[in-house]
């Protein structure tokens, strides 16, 4: 708290923004917030919405992926996409959301030169999906509609031209099918906002329905604010538009409820209305009073046909929850309770799902303990994704770490974990022979993700073949403990004579004699029982 009100307070200069700090110090919660969120995200589609033209976020050549039908050319017939409609029944009946029988597309009437054809299909009566629930957030609703075109307003070179005068439209992203889901409005703080759409992030990219990396606007969030005295009364609303990354989210949220509260504190009220956020000034502002939905005068779109779901193979309830992956907060739930996962360690894994489907192939290659699961976490974190970062990803655009993790298959990768816990191989030996394994694969590799798989070999054998097998044979340590015994006279006096840590320094020596290979537990052991 303390920090809240001297980072927010801190670059404050005028007196409105005084009144909130004043707010924040004098009058903390007194009000009772209430949040509804509108999340829109693009659908991971191979072609767009209403037409066959290519669904290609990471196209960067302007009005490439275009036709007339999203150009919005009158007389064009659009043509609904079914494997859009099937990603939001998924995105539903993964939260648990009732899938609609009847369905339409409505137009939805406002001109603006990013939507030409002077109307967005979307949905309004009837939606793919009604309730449901992600995170402890209740859901009021799940539709489908088209994005629009992008303009561009603020460019630096325009062919001789004066650029304050110029806008540029990109067709690329007209017609791409877009979600929207609606909260209900139950969220009261800005936390529990920025958790609902984190999970829904990971949601989305679980189901492969998109990336909804929120940077590149292929997710974008809207936030319904208000603030009452009560919680049976609910006051005037804001809306916060265009949040594009999840720190925006929380701060614009934070902003707008001390900005409504101090307010109504001065005797004011809120007006109804959207506003915008400036990530510099880190503040909302007015854009324009807020339209209510029949000032767009939604009607069914007479070019595309009404649904009846129930009638489409495969897009009942049962065949849809049968094709869904485990759930991120199912594999959440299991990874905790059945691995004893650390709350930071969990994230990484839920995260990735390329991480966390490679932990479960490993840990299925071997007999599972919680010692070998242990150190499979351990290594995979620490180790693997440390040397993966190091190694250079040619040939692959924007490869991270993470996507070159087949590298070492999961198979030998549980080899590897084997050695460790049998003691076979030190936690030194184990850094070096995965060094070893990424090295030559990513070598022999022509650089895509995948590795050599020169590696048919078993990980005992290479270990062997880089004299990385620890020896635990008495026999073959004895003879180097007996010369570091002979060698280092003094320092066994020294233990005899009841110095206890001289014991550190003969079992160093004694490693050395053995060139690393000896098994420290073992070496120690037999020194102790030698010096009696
Ligand atoms: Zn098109």
């Amino acid at each position: 708290m303390r920090d809240m009100i001297t980072g927010r307070c801190g670059g404050i200069a005028l007196l409105t923004k005084l009144k909130i700090c004043y707010h924040l110090i004098i009058m903390k919660n007194k009000y009772l917030p209430t949040i509804g969120l509108e999340i829109h995200a693009e659908l991971r589609t191979a072609s767009k919405m209403f037409c066959s033209c290519r669904n290609d976020p990471d196209e960067d050549r302007p009005n490439t992926n275009i036709c007339p039908i999203c150009l919005g050319h009158p007389g064009t017939l659009p043509v609904l996409n079914f494997a859009a409609i099937k990603k939001v029944l998924e995105v539903g009946t993964a939260v648990g959301g009732e899938l609609a029988d009847f369905t339409e597309w409505d137009r939805k009437n406002y001109y603006y030169p990013d939507i030409p054809k002077g109307y967005q299909i979307s949905q309004f009566k009837y939606p793919l999906i009604s309730g449901g629930s992600l995170g402890g957030v209740e859901i009021e609703r799940i539709h489908l509609e088209e994005d629009t075109a992008q303009s561009t307003h603020d460019m630096t070179s325009c062919a001789g031209l004066p650029c304050a005068d110029l806008s540029l439209v990109n067709f690329n992203r007209s017609g791409v099918p877009l979600m929207e889901l609606v909260t209900k409005p139950v969220i009261h703080d800005a936390e529990t906002a920025v958790r609902f759409a984190k999970e829904l992030q990971l949601l989305l990219r679980y189901l492969g329905a998109g990336e909804a990396n929120m940077e590149k606007g292929e997710m974008r969030v809207e936030a319904n604010i208000s603030v009452a005295l009560t919680a049976q009364t609910l006051g005037t609303k804001t809306e916060v538009k265009n949040l594009n990354s999840f720190k925006t989210v929380e701060k614009a949220i934070a902003y707008e409820i001390e900005r409504q509260s101090a307010l109504l504190d001065d005797g004011q009220s809120v007006k109804q209305e959207t506003r915008g956020w400036d990530d510099v000034a880190e503040e909302t502002y007015s854009q324009r009073s807020k339209e209510s939905s029949h000032d767009y005068r939604y009607f069914p779109d007479p070019d595309i046909p009404k649904l009846k779901l129930s009638l489409i193979d495969g897009f009942d309830r049962d065949t849809i929850s049968q094709s869904l992956p485990e759930l991120p907060w199912v594999k959440r739930d299991r990874y905790m309770k059945d691995y004893s996962m650390t709350d930071k360690e969990v994230a990484v894994f839920i995260e990735s799902p390329t991480i966390a489907n490679y932990f479960d192939a490993v840990i299925a290659a071997y007999e599972k303990d919680p010692k070998k699961v242990k150190l499979t976490i351990n290594y995979i974190l620490s180790e693997y994704m440390g040397l993966l970062k190091k190694i250079p990803l040619r040939n692959t655009k924007g490869a991270t770490a993470e996507d070159a993790i087949g590298m070492i298959e999961a198979s030998l990768f549980g080899e590897i974990i084997e050695l460790i816990a049998n003691g076979d191989v030190s936690s030194r030996g184990a850094k070096d022979l995965l060094n070893i394994l990424v090295t030559t694969s990513a070598a022999e590799s022509d650089g895509s993700l995948k590795g050599s798989n020169a590696t048919s070999a078993s990980a005992r054998s290479i270990a062997e073949k880089h004299g990385l097998i620890q020896k635990s044979d008495a026999s073959d340590l004895i003879p180097a403990i007996e010369k570091v015994i002979s060698d280092n006279a003094k320092v066994v006096a020294e233990y005899k004579a009841g110095k206890v840590a001289s014991i550190q320094f003969l079992i160093g020596q004694a490693m050395k004699a053995t060139k690393g290979a000896g098994n420290p537990e073992v070496v120690k052991r037999l020194l102790l029982e030698k010096l009696g």
